[in-house]
């Protein structure tokens, strides 16, 4: 027998959790909140309404993941395609904006294809960040008028201080065809890089992942305060300090490394450099159905703090009650950056200003519910601190024998199925050892 610990109950511990319990090898979850889910979690307030820890919504590819979670739901889940806008000096436009800026000012889009028509033939660009990557891509006025302006708001810092390791497929690179297209006409294809989006028709987006209740008892409210690399122990809200063999980590990569006990100088110093955000999430419900054409909406200017409106009962009837909608907003802070002042309640009434000056509630509104939370880990922010000193804390966990996986954990950009499959996937590589 051995002493198995998973840290941490939500997507990658349920990924872990269960790759253990497939292969019958005893684990113990130990989870600070009183819930399951991390991020995932969703929250539910007067048995009506449904507010997800941001919004959430399932486009995975792979067909195990697309697998568990359906079980988990018993088939029930709602399907649909995206609408999605972006709100740009007093505006929407449809998304993306590179190839929809129908009706905007003529001298705007007259610098914006001529600069996209002169990046087609560049060559040699000296790319080494963010801002470069968009000038090259888009153009200097459109990189400046959209997405350096919503860099801004959502990574809290300039283009310029970040890496372009994380972009992947996130930024549509467009045919200079659909820009001109989409200049001329509002009729334009979607392009969206996700497609079919799933969603649970009860409960919110944790209903994936209920199965994680079939694996083991979570131990909840047990925070690790302390884990002792020599003696290989683990300690729990100051008290209780449980042996192991082997561990599997999902708590956020500086969470863990500021609970390992006679921690290197060097390692502490590494974790002070890297840089997230959390997120103020300001939620309404309103009785009044519907309040929004679109499912999520990108806000670019700089004078509102929404930086991302969503729609929870478009993504599942099931959230709000018949004949009501409900908007969720997101704010984002990071410490490195752009610290957070306030308290997330002292947020509701600015947002509920800026919601009715984006046209989605009304003065008279009968607004049933406001929520506000803080999110404390939201996104990464990939500036030029983070490679290096990831690698190196990464580094120190294998060579001490953790084993991690999950967004906070791996620090990167992952989807909630990807930390999942890191979750199962590490587990497959403890169950070697033991
Ligand atoms: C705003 C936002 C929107 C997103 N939208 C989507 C989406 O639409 N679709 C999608 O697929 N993914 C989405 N994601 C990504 C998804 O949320 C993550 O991939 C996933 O939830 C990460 O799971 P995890 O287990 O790695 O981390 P977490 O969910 O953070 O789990 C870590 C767990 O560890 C616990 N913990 C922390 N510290 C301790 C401690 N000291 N002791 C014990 N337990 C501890 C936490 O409470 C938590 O339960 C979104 C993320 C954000 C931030």
């Amino acid at each position: 027998m051995s002493n198995t610990l998973i840290l941490g109950a939500g997507m990658a511990g349920y990924g872990a959790a269960k790759k253990f319990k497939e292969a019958g090898v005893d684990a113990q979850v130990f989870e600070k909140e009183n819930y399951y889910g991390g991020h995932c979690a969703s929250f539910s307030f007067d048995n009506k309404w449904i507010f997800d820890d941001g919004p959430h919504i399932s486009f995975t590819k792979s067909d195990n993941v697309r697998k568990v979670f359906a079980e988990n739901v018993a088939d029930d889940y709602y399907e649909f395609e995206a609408t999605v806008d972006n709100y740009w000096k007093g505006q929407w436009i449809k998304h993306p904006a590179q190839i929809n800026l129908h009706g905007l000012n003529p001298e705007l889009n007259t610098q914006i294809l001529t600069e996209m028509i002169a990046c087609k033939y560049e060559e040699n660009k000296d790319i080494r960040n963010y801002r470069d990557w968009l000038y090259a891509s888009y153009g200097k006025t459109f990189a400046e008028n959209f997405p350096m302006k919503y860099t801004r708001k959502f990574h809290t810092t300039e283009a310029e201080n970040m890496s372009t390791d994380w972009l992947g497929p996130r930024l549509y690179k467009p045919d200079l065809s659909e820009v001109i297209y989409g200049m001329l006409s509002p009729a334009t294809q979607d392009v969206h890089y996700i497609k079919g989006f799933r969603y649970p028709n009860n409960g919110g987006y944790v209903s994936f992942m209920s199965g994680i209740e079939k694996t083991y008892p979570v131990n909840y409210q047990q925070e690790l305060t302390a884990i002792n690399l020599k003696d290989k122990t683990a300690t729990f809200n100051n008290q209780t300090k449980v042996q192991f063999d082997h561990v599997f980590s999902s708590l956020p990569l500086v969470d863990l490394i500021h609970r390992i006990e006679n921690c290197p100088a060097e390692i502490k110093n590494a974790v002070n450099k890297l840089a997230w955000t959390k997120c103020v999430l300001v939620n309404f419900g309103v009785k009044r159905n519907p309040i929004s054409p679109a499912h999520w909406r990108y806000v670019y200017d700089e004078d509102f703090y929404s930086t991302r409106l969503s729609f929870p009962g478009m993504f599942g009837p099931g959230n709000v009650p018949p004949g009501c909608s409900s908007v969720q907003v997101e704010i984002y802070f990071s410490d490195k950056y752009k610290p957070l002042t306030r308290s997330p309640e002292d947020f509701i009434p600015i947002i509920k200003d800026e919601l009715i000056k984006l046209g989605i509630l009304r003065i008279n509104d009968e607004i049933l519910i406001e929520k506000a939370w803080l999110s404390p880990f939201a996104q990464i922010v990939f500036d030029h601190d983070r490679k290096e000193n990831v690698d190196l804390l990464h580094g120190f966990l294998m060579e001490n024998d953790i084993h991690f996986g999950g967004r906070f954990a791996d620090w990167n950009y992952a989807w909630s199925d990807e930390s999942y499959l890191r979750g199962y996937n590490e587990a497959e590589k403890i169950l070697g050892k033991i």
